[in-house]
């Protein structure tokens, strides 16, 4: 592995040249021996495809190859975390540090011009934001490029490069994520205590979990007019959070509530940290041929897909974290362990009688693109506990399911039928009679 720095360029305690963009500001780094003491050097990195590492302090000097010009930039806000995307032809090599009093994140980029993408940066920065209260881009010095994010806490940050993936080229990605995560529970609680008490004191309220596909970095599939999958089903996702928000007897959780990336994993994570009794992943299908057309729902395979469509659409969704931006820092492991868990067949079982009464329900509203509930092994589908389903709403693809997947009409009756077909199963399959968050270590999957 070449150990490469940026030569004379990252000595601890040197002060910034050249101007930094802002005004009113003092210099991004201070100097001084307060200063030096915090940065910490050393570590150095290649960046592998995805690698990442959590450093409170870091440095991380790459292999220097072809200067990159940065292409566009994108910065995707978020209460989970907030995501800073760099996009050029050619990988870009940088050097990261954070600075504290007050806290900021310094980026130096292997790259001598100072692109337009780089220049209105600063611009995209929304006030909202949680971690990042505004941000900086000025040359620093020859051959360098220097951003600095002042953050409005002190936070956790993630950075990885990710090869060309679909339409995009180089990506480097900044996750900035909170210290302490955010904790789905504590929000699903704290959402509860604003509804009126209309159940029974006994009566524990089945928790659905609804995931709308794809997001941020991953817009899923494209129809012809340019509608996007991520924004069709944050859509969908909404109307069907507050249909079962309306039943006295459920309630629901949105794996993601904005248009931000969350990779598959920490999808099925949340589900379980809610201990869901449900999971429902909504999308909007997509194929070459823009007449195949209509609703279907899909479950896990433990083993074989049922079709090779199946298996097909189960390899293209499972793509989402290539496309999206994951770095695999052992999550997957867990994934793979868990599926080893005893009570997978059972959760199927259950995943299948869902399944089946939402197709049902769809069949009321759409053509059926398949007649039953088809398998194959989806990543977002792998709670061991959880029955959990994937419905493809409609094919954004077809030209006609395009216009109607974007009228707000037909994305009610899209949501009523999924409501419809959750509430069958959970006539059927009531959650077991306990206080509200005390919780059952059994799923309702494995009581019948
Ligand atoms: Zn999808």
């Amino acid at each position: 592995m070449a150990e490469f720095g940026l030569p004379g360029a990252l000595q601890p305690g040197l002060a910034l040249r050249g101007g930094v963009a802002g005004k009113g500001r003092g210099p991004a780094v201070p100097s001084g021996p307060a200063h030096q003491a915090r940065l910490r050097w050393g570590r150095t990195a290649r960046a592998l495809g995805g690698a990442l590492r959590f450093w409170p302090l870091l440095a991380v000097f790459l292999a220097a190859s072809v200067e990159a010009q940065v292409q566009s930039t994108r910065i995707w806000p978020a209460r989970d975390y907030t995501r800073l995307t760099l996009e050029s032809k050619d990988k870009l090599e940088y050097a990261i540090f954070s600075v504290k009093d007050p806290e900021r994140l310094v980026i130096d980029l292997e790259t001598s011009e100072l692109s337009p993408a780089l220049a209105e940066l600063n611009a995209k920065v929304a006030a909202e934001d949680p971690y990042v209260q505004g941000l900086r881009v000025a040359r620093n010095r020859p051959g360098v490029i220097r951003i600095v994010l002042d953050l409005k806490s002190e936070v956790r940050p993630q950075i990885f490069s990710l090869p060309p993936i679909a339409d995009y080229g180089h990506r480097l990605v900044l996750d900035i994520h909170p210290l302490v995560a955010v904790d789905p529970l504590a929000a699903l609680i704290a959402e509860q205590e604003k509804r009126p008490v209309t159940q029974k004191p006994s009566m524990r309220l089945a928790t659905i979990v609804i995931d709308a596909g794809h997001g941020g970095e991953d817009p899923g599939a494209i129809g012809r007019r340019g509608s996007r999958e991520k924004d069709v089903t944050l859509s969908i996702a909404k109307r069907l959070k507050k249909l079962i928000d309306e039943e006295p007897n459920m309630r629901a959780l949105l794996t993601r509530d904005g248009d931000y990336f969350l990779a598959l994993g920490a999808r099925v994570e949340k589900a379980r940290a809610v201990k869901a009794d449900l999971f429902v992943s909504i999308h909007a299908d997509a194929f070459i041929r823009p007449n195949v057309r209509g609703s279907s729902v899909f479950a896990l395979s433990e083993k074989r897909a049922t079709s090779e469509a199946a298996r097909w659409l189960a390899n293209k969704e499972n793509e989402a974290d290539l496309i999206g931006g994951v770095s695999f820092d052992g999550k997957d492991k867990y994934l793979a362990q868990t599926l080893l868990d005893l009570s997978q067949t059972a959760t199927i079982d259950h995943s299948l009688r869902l399944g089946n009464s939402v197709l049902q329900r769809l069949g009321g509203v759409n053509t059926l693109h398949k007649a039953s509930v088809e398998q194959a092994s989806f990543a977002v589908l792998k709670a061991p506990d959880v029955p959990s389903i994937l419905v493809e709403t409609a094919f954004i693809s077809n030209p006609e399911e395009e216009r109607r997947l974007n009228d707000q009409g037909y994305q009610d009756k899209l949501a009523r039928a999924v409501l419809e077909g959750i509430r069958e199963y959970v006539a059927k399959h009531p959650p077991r009679p306990l206080g509200p968050m005390t919780g059952s270590p059994l799923p309702i999957a494995l009581r019948n």
